[in-house]
Order: structure tokens, then C-alpha cells, then sequence
């Protein structure tokens, strides 16, 4: 098989609600990418920086998410928080799908603890997978 590609704990939440913002150019390009390989071959669970990562302008010295003074702390235990609620464990490899059937159901509590803060809850309003989980709204 060819490459599997790694994601970490809080994008097998947050990359649901992509919908064409990032960051530069090529890290939009190269999410783009992986998710289209994710949703082909499925993914492995991984700590830390993740195929996605690997493009962001914030990444430093390929292991620090330095995006503020506290975004590696924070990322990691977001990472762990998605983890816990999606209970799932690192290094572990699973579908896309199976991941995207359990997030209605994890979804208020992620909403409470991250998305009422987070910088990009702008963009992820525009997706309506994100609305309708939100509202209350979203039917298998
Ligand atoms: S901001 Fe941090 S966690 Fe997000 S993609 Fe960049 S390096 Fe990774």
C-alpha cells in the first residue's frame, strides 16, 4: 500500500469542517492532498507534528507548533481531548469514514471546550457539515 498518511488528535476533528482556507498556498495545496489520500487509504493516528503540519508555516524545526508562545501545549492537549472523546488511541490506522460517523456524536462537547475560542471558527461556519452539527441539525 502506498503511503498512509499520519494525522494527529484534534485534525481528525477539526479537518471534517475544511473548506479551502489555510494558512499560505502550499499548505492549503498539500491539505488538499493528504485529505484526498486520507479519504482514499484511511489514515494512521500519530502524537505530534502530522502530514498536514508538515506544510504549515508555523511548524519550527519540524517538531513545534509555533503558531503562538503557547500553541505547542495547547495543540498537544487538544490533541489528547480529541482523542479521549473519539476514543481512539496513537498508532492506530482507520477509514476516514468510520472517524466522520462518530463526530455527531462527540461533537457539542468539542464545541463548548474549542470552537467557541479558536481563530478559525469563521471559516469552519462556512462549511454546513459544521452548521448542521452546531444547529442541532444533522441527520445520518
Ligand atoms: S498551526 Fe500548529 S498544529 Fe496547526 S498545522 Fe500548523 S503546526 Fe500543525
Amino acid at each position: 500500500m502506498s503511503h498512509i498518511p499520519k494525522l494527529r488528535g484534534h485534525h481528525l476533528i477539526c479537518l471534517h469542517f475544511f473548506n479551502g482556507k489555510g494558512y499560505s498556498e502550499e499548505f492549503i495545496k498539500s491539505l488538499r492532498e493528504t485529505l484526498e489520500n486520507v479519504n482514499r487509504v484511511g489514515f494512521e493516528i500519530c502524537k505530534g507534528p502530522d502530514d498536514i503540519c508538515r506544510k504549515c508555516p508555523y511548524l519550527e524545526n519540524g517538531e513545534i507548533c509555533a503558531y503562538d508562545e503557547q500553541s505547542d501545549e495547547e495543540i498537544t492537549k487538544m490533541d489528547g481531548f480529541a482523542l479521549e472523546l473519539l476514543k481512539k488511541t496513537t498508532g492506530t490506522k482507520i477509514k476516514w469514514h468510520d472517524i466522520k460517523e462518530v463526530i455527531p456524536g462527540i461533537f457539542s462537547l468539542w464545541l463548548k471546550r474549542y470552537c467557541k475560542g479558536c481563530s478559525w471558527k469563521g471559516a469552519c461556519e462556512e462549511n454546513a457539515f459544521y452548521r448542521e452539527l452546531r444547529d442541532g441539525k444533522y441527520t445520518l
